[in-house]
């Protein structure tokens, strides 16, 4: 089923990062920007990420000894640094995710490069480090992201869906590794409801989540990556995280799964490559050039 394996570190039978997207409140400031914060109601729902659910992700993650991955708007990190200490404080790997969750394609070659130097100036005077992970908001990942992240020195990129392993994209400028998920692995179309009621129904915790177990089951079956991309106001709520800590309890007590940040698996998956082990799907971003 998947032509190029990876041994993954000790044996493993996969790998496996959790990452969530601390989106809080920024996109409807984005959105709304002169009424935003007439939306109090829909602006508490998206503050139980920060204030609730991150504190409540970072025991569980204690409790089981990993480390994740969070990717975070620089505008949290301005508005909720408390929260952003605490992920660092335990260990955690915070990438880059916008500055107030821009949809990258409503922006130029110039524009993109503005946000991505706003962000990486921010993160350098909060962290005084340069983030080496990226993922574009909305999956949203331009013509011109895989150039701008060669040229901020980025590692690796998580916005891409072109295979269930790990592979190489190679602006023209370099190349980069590239952490792929896909919308089924979104923690968005089960659960999360836009700031306006549509009437669109939410899954229960088990039903929604049921998805996730069956990618992780491939994944474990296959020898791939299993990385669901959630969000803490979604996936934090207190129902849906009681069933997704359990599942996690269950895959560290196998002994088998490797949990780590995408940090760490993207510098694995460097090494492997250098050394002759591995050898990824190698795709060209943009594919096109017009
Ligand atoms: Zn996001």
């Amino acid at each position: 089923m998947i032509k190029e394996r990876i041994a993954w570190p000790n044996g493993a039978k996969c790998a496996c990062c959790i990452s969530f997207d601390m989106d809080a409140d920024s996109i409807l400031h984005l959105t709304k920007p002169n009424d935003g914060f007439r939306y109090v109601s829909a602006i508490s729902g998206l503050q139980y990420g920060p204030y609730v659910a991150i504190p409540r992700i970072i025991d569980s993650y204690k409790s089981l000894n990993i480390k994740q991955t969070f990717f975070i708007p620089a505008w949290c990190v301005e508005n909720y640094p408390k929260t952003v200490e605490l992920i660092l404080e335990s260990g955690h790997e915070i990438g880059v995710h916008g500055y107030m969750h821009e949809n990258l394609l409503d922006h130029t070659l110039d524009g993109e490069r503005q946000i991505l130097e706003k962000v990486m100036n921010i993160f350098q005077n909060y962290f005084g480090y340069a983030p080496k992970g990226f993922r574009a908001p909305l999956y949203n990942f331009t013509n011109n992201s895989g150039e701008l992240l060669v040229e901020y020195g980025f590692d690796y990129d998580s916005s891409l869906m072109g295979d269930d392993m790990p592979y190489i994209i190679t602006p023209k400028n370099g190349e980069i590794i590239e952490l792929p998920t896909h919308w089924g692995m979104d923690d968005g179309p089960q659960f999360v409801q836009p700031f306006i009621y549509t009437g669109r129904p939410t899954r229960s915790p088990t039903s929604g989540f049921e998805i996730f177990k069956q990618e992780f089951f491939a994944a474990y079956k296959y020898g791939s990556l299993w990385l669901p991309v959630f969000h803490p106001y979604a996936s934090g709520r207190l129902a849906r995280w009681d069933v997704i800590s359990s599942f996690l309890e269950e895959l560290v007590s196998k002994g088998d799964v490797w949990f780590a940040t995408l940090g760490e698996i993207a510098t694995y998956v460097r090494h492997q490559i250098k050394i002759g082990n591995y050898h990824p799907l190698k795709i060209k971003v943009p594919q096109y050039s017009q």
